[in-house]
């Protein structure tokens, strides 16, 4: 393990475990642990408990695989949204992002993730099949507009080509990408909202 001297099974075992997380490296695991041990047994409980049961109780909207309380997210619940537009995003934390600027009033897809074949992420792991259902419902009686809201990296531009390919010869659908201001290499998530604003004025 680099940079780490601790000596203690427990400990080392723990740090992997925490290691699975996105952009945690050794250290950061050790700090979370650290921090961990700090608290009361009954708090650590409670936390085991929540990620014990994360799969079983927490649910995922079956138009658009936002994260929701029923069965329906209150994006596709709500009938003043503008159902002419889908942007599609990797991520529900992306989704998240968009919806904070205040910007878009139309509806949205979430892949699961990016095309990333070492990941194990394929197109079939990915909501491409539910994507492609959707746009032939939504297209039944109108022209839409599907804005591509990949993340501006190898991953997310590899999975914004699939998504063309997939998409482009389709009748009714417009294909828009997020515009510039997004720096290459960068992460939706991460962008402020004035980043993101521009980004989605400046599509195309
Ligand atoms: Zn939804």
């Amino acid at each position: 393990m680099r940079n780490l001297i601790i000596i203690n099974l427990k400990f080392r075992q723990t740090v992997r475990l925490f290691q699975k997380l996105p952009s945690v490296g050794p250290r950061q695991a050790a700090r979370f642990i650290m921090a961990l041990l700090d608290k009361d047994e009954s708090e650590l409980k409670e936390l085991g408990q929540a990620i014990a049961n994360l799969k079983r109780e927490i649910k995922f909207c079956h138009e658009c695989f936002n994260i929701s309380e029923n069965n329906l997210c209150h994006v596709c619940m709500d009938n003043k949204r503008d159902n002419s537009k889908l942007l599609v995003v990797e991520k529900v934390t992306d989704l998240d992002s968009i919806e904070k600027t205040g910007l878009y009033k139309g509806l949205y897809h979430v892949l699961g993730g990016a095309i990333n074949p070492l990941d194990g992420a394929t197109p079939e792991t990915l909501k491409f099949l539910e994507l492609a259902r959707r746009t032939d419902k939504l297209t039944g009686d109108k022209d839409i507009e599907l804005i591509i809201a990949t993340n501006p990296s190898t991953t997310g531009e590899t999975t914004a080509l699939y998504i063309r390919d997939l998409l482009q010869n389709r009748k009714g659908i417009t294909l828009t990408r997020l515009g510039r201001g997004l720096a290459s290499g960068s992460n939706l998530e991460h962008a402020d909202e004035l980043t993101l604003k521009h980004a989605l004025e400046s599509r195309k």
